[in-house]
C-alpha cells in the first residue's frame, strides 16, 4: 500500500484511526498531491510540538452523489476537517452548518472544520491567489488592474478575491457569453466604485493597460487546447497568472516567456491555499516551505 492509499466510503464504515483525521474529498481523487503536501507540513510540525504526532491526512474517492450523505458521515467519525476539491465545492456550500463570512459571496467552500453543530466551511483559494500573485509576481491585488479569463468555479473566487481586495479595475472575458454574464450579475454586488467589465475572450477589445492576467479557465490543461487569449490584445501586462499548474508551462505561459513577461504557474495557489487550510485547522503557524518541497516531488520534481 502506498503512503497515501486512495481511500473509498467503505473505508469510511470500517473507520478506526484514533488521532486527528483530516482528508481531501474528491472525485477523481487520485492525482490530488494535497496528502502528500499536508503531511510533509505535519511532520515538520510533529517535530515541533509532539501533538501533531497524531495528526494525519487522508485522501477519499467520493462521488457528487454521494457528498450530500458522506458529510455528516466523515463528521460523525469525528474527522477534525476536510478539503473539498473537483467537483465537491459548491455542493458543499449550501450542506454545512455554517460558513465563514468572507467565503458566503464565493458560493463555494474548499475547507471544512468540525464544530459541535456540524461543518464550518471556509474558501482558502482566493486567499492562495493572492498570496501565489504577491509571492511569484510581486504585485498586489489591491490597486491593480486585472484582467480575468473564465467563468467558473475558479473565475468566480479569483472575482470576489480581486473586489475584496479592492483591484483598481476587473475585466472577466470568457467563451460562453451567458456563462460570462451569470458570474457579472454575482459579482456586480462587490464591486461599489470599481469598474467592473466583461468581454468575449474570441474578441478581446478596449482591455486596460498594465494589467495582471490571470487565467482561471482550463485552456492549457491539454497540449492540444487553443490559448485562452490572444495576449497580444492586453497593452503591456504587468505578469501572467496561470491557475493550471500541471502541465507546468500551459501554451499562455510560453507566450508570456517569450515575451519576457513575469509569469507564474498555479502551484504556489495550490500550496498557499492549502497552507491557509491547515492554519485554520491546527490554529498554528504552519511551514509553507515544506509543503512546497512536497508538492514539487510529488509532482516529479519539476519547477
Ligand atoms: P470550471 O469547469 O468551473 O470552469 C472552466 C472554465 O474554463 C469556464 O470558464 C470555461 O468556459 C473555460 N474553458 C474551458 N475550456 C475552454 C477553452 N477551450 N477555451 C476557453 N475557455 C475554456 O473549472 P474551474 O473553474 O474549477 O477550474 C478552472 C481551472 O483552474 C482548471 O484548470 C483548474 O485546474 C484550475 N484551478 C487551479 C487551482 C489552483 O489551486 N491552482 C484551484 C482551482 C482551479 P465556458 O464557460 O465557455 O465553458
Amino acid at each position: 500500500m502506498s503512503a497515501d492509499p486512495v481511500l473509498t466510503l467503505a473505508d469510511l464504515d470500517r473507520w478506526s484511526f484514533s488521532g486527528t483525521a483530516l482528508a481531501v474529498l474528491g472525485h477523481p481523487i487520485k492525482h490530488s498531491i494535497s496528502p502528500a503536501m499536508h503531511n510533509a507540513a505535519l511532520a515538520v510540525m510533529a517535530a515541533r510540538e509532539a501533538r501533531f504526532a497524531t495528526w494525519k491526512y487522508f485522501r477519499f474517492e467520493v462521488h457528487p452523489d454521494d457528498l450530500p450523505a458522506a458529510l455528516p458521515r466523515f463528521h460523525a467519525k469525528g474527522f477534525h476537517g476536510l478539503n473539498l476539491t473537483v467537483p465537491h465545492k459548491i455542493l458543499a456550500f449550501a450542506r454545512v452548518a455554517a460558513v465563514d463570512p468572507a467565503a458566503q459571496p464565493v458560493g463555494a467552500v474548499n475547507t471544512l472544520r468540525t464544530t459541535p453543530a456540524g461543518w464550518q466551511g471556509f474558501n482558502t483559494d482566493g486567499y492562495g491567489l493572492a498570496t501565489a500573485v504577491r509571492e511569484e509576481l510581486g504585485l498586489d491585488l489591491a490597486g491593480t488592474p486585472v484582467v480575468l479569463l473564465g467563468a467558473g468555479g475558479a473565475a468566480r473566487g479569483a472575482a470576489v478575491e480581486c473586489l475584496q481586495r479592492g483591484c483598481a479595475s476587473l475585466w472577466i472575458g470568457n467563451r460562453t457569453v451567458a456563462n460570462l454574464d451569470d458570474l457579472l450579475a454575482q459579482v456586480r454586488p462587490l464591486a461599489g466604485s470599481i469598474p467592473l467589465h466583461g468581454f468575449d475572450l474570441s474578441a478581446p477589445a478596449g482591455l486596460p493597460a498594465h494589467a495582471l492576467v490571470i487565467n482561471a479557465t482550463s485552456a492549457g490543461l491539454r497540449d492540444t487546447d487553443p490559448l485562452p487569449i490572444d495576449l497580444g490584445r492586453i497593452p503591456h501586462p504587468l505578469g501572467v497568472y496561470d491557475m493550471i499548474y500541471n502541465p507546468p508551462l500551459t501554451p499562455l505561459l510560453a507566450l508570456a516567456r517569450s515575451r519576457g513577461l513575469p509569469h507564474a504557474n498555479g502551484l504556489s495557489m495550490l500550496i498557499h491555499q492549502g497552507a491557509r487550510a491547515l492554519e485554520i485547522w491546527t490554529e498554528t503557524a504552519v511551514p509553507v516551505e515544506a509543503m512546497r518541497k512536497a508538492a514539487h516531488a510529488a509532482l516529479g520534481g519539476r519547477p
